[in-house]
């Protein structure tokens, strides 16, 4: 028998009508969506559901119970939360997350939306929407995993590493930037970033973070050599490295700090070992013309004098012969040892070459520095000096020579007086001390 004809415009075919555009909708809906009675048969299976779950419709509905469509104890689960005050209230369930079973035994995460079908206020059943949320799943795994590299590397960094927000202050800092200032364990992020660096460095770290600003877009490094202040208020020379980035229209800038200070060591223990004498421990001749300059310029500026002795070892080859080098070196030594108990603080003996040295007296006339170049020889001269197989002690004499700055004269001037009063005092017989000044008033005279 053909179906009856029913007339276009009539209240039956609008209502047809209507069905099959909610059919449509369910059919095209990119949500899996699953009706089921009160039994668990399902009476609606979408495309989108196929797709999900890979049973085609007719292989679901009124085939499968909705239960198998879980992994064991998932339908009770999402059961016991619809009927529950969380995920929406009673009877709802919203954006739950859980597990489907595909027809491959597969499990899928998915997030279900979930409510009760009722006819007539009679509970009939449910319908379930649900949504494939494995690919972010995947992306939440892989974006965790590469965080926890990143922190691995930021954590596990020898250098110190902190980044700073826009409102200048800290807001993370790895293990090794604890370590560096000291706040170890504590947190550093929420500190003020200025407070890392001494007050003297405050302005310059103020200068070197804006002038990185300024280099947008992008990312701009400076790299030099600065200090930071750890919490007990101890510094440490470092280099820093600062990044500038802008991340989602904040300014964020990166620093990374390397300890510097074995090397600043390693640098100051070259440098005195450049200006030392190794066997007197006295500055050597370099370090000589740096701090005779300075002396030099003062006395420019302040008019006070300086002098200068120049101490020679008189018959020292006699010595060296007659016992050996190494006795020779005890000599020295022994001198180098006088030479720094001799003087004044703020006087500096100098090794210049052999067996000449120099002492440096700063705001000393000539005639002041002759009675403590005669205080110095005396003392010497009464050294008794044991050599190796000898049974007498012997005694070693200076000849000194001194010389007191004059403005419009170089150092090379002043050492040249102070010598030339030396071979005044080896001429007239070594074991004493000559001031230059009276040299010349005798040649003068
Ligand atoms: P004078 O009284 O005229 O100064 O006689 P002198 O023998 O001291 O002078 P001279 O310049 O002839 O000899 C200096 C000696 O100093 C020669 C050299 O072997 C010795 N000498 C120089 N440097 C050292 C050193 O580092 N150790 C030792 N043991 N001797 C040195
Ligand atoms: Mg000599
Ligand atoms: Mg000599």
């Amino acid at each position: 028998m053909d179906p009856p004809v029913v007339p276009p415009n009539s209240f039956l075919a609008s209502l047809e009508r209507r069905s099959a555009f909610l059919e449509n909708i369910v059919h095209t809906c990119p949500e899996g969506i699953i009706a089921n009675d009160n039994e668990g048969n399902i009476f609606l299976f979408n495309a989108s559901a196929e797709r999900i779950f890979g049973h085609t419709s007719q292989e679901a509905i009124g085939k499968i119970s909705a239960s198998r469509l879980y992994p064991p104890g998932g339908a009770r689960e999402v059961k016991e939360y619809l009927y529950s005050e969380e995920y929406g209230g009673r009877g709802l369930l919203v954006d739950f997350e859980t597990e489907i079973v595909r027809k491959d035994g597969k499990k899928i995460p998915i997030r279900l939306c979930c409510s009760i079908l009722k006819e007539n206020g009679t509970d009939i059943g449910f319908i379930g929407f649900f949504t494939d949320i494995s690919a972010r799943i995947a992306f939440q795994a892989r974006f965790i995993e590469s965080e926890e590299r990143f922190r691995g590397i930021f954590e596990s960094a020898r250098d110190a590493i902190i980044t700073i927000g826009e409102d200048g202050n800290v807001s993370m800092a790895n293990l090794a930037a604890q370590e560096l200032l000291g706040y170890g364990g504590e947190n550093l992020s929420g500190m003020e970033a200025i407070r890392l660096f001494p007050p003297r460095f405050v302005d310059y770290w103020k200068e070197l973070s804006v002038y990185a600003s300024a280099q947008e877009p992008g990312i701009e490094r400076r790299n030099i050599e600065l200090v930071v202040l750890s919490k007990s208020g101890a510094e440490t020379p470092v280099r820093l490295t600062l990044a500038e980035k802008i991340v989602r229209g904040q300014r964020i800038q990166t620093v990374i700090l390397r300890n510097i200070s074995h090397r600043k060591t390693l640098e100051e223990e070259l440098r005195v070992q450049s200006i030392t004498d190794t066997l007197t421990e006295l500055y050597n001749r370099r370090h000589f013309h740096s701090l005779a300059q300075n002396e030099l310029d003062r006395t420019l500026r302040t008019r006070v004098p300086f002098s200068l002795l120049l101490i020679d070892v008189d018959h020292f080859k006699r010595y060296n012969d007659a016992f050996g080098h190494e006795e020779g070196d005890k000599v020295l030594r022994a001198l180098g040892d006088e030479i720094r108990k001799n003087f004044r603080t703020m006087d500096t003996g100098f090794r210049h070459g052999g067996e000449e040295f120099l002492v440096l007296l700063p705001e000393t006339s000539s005639e002041a520095a002759l009675i403590a170049a005669e205080r110095l020889r005396k003392r010497f001269a009464a050294i008794p000096f044991l050599p190796r197989n000898e049974e007498k002690p012997r005694k070693v004499t200076l000849s000194i020579g001194i010389a007191e700055f004059r403005p419009g004269r170089s150092i090379d001037d002043l050492v040249h007086s102070a010598d030339r009063a030396m071979y005044a005092a080896k001429n007239a017989g070594r074991n004493r001390t000559v001031n230059f000044e009276h040299l010349v008033a005798k040649f003068d005279g």
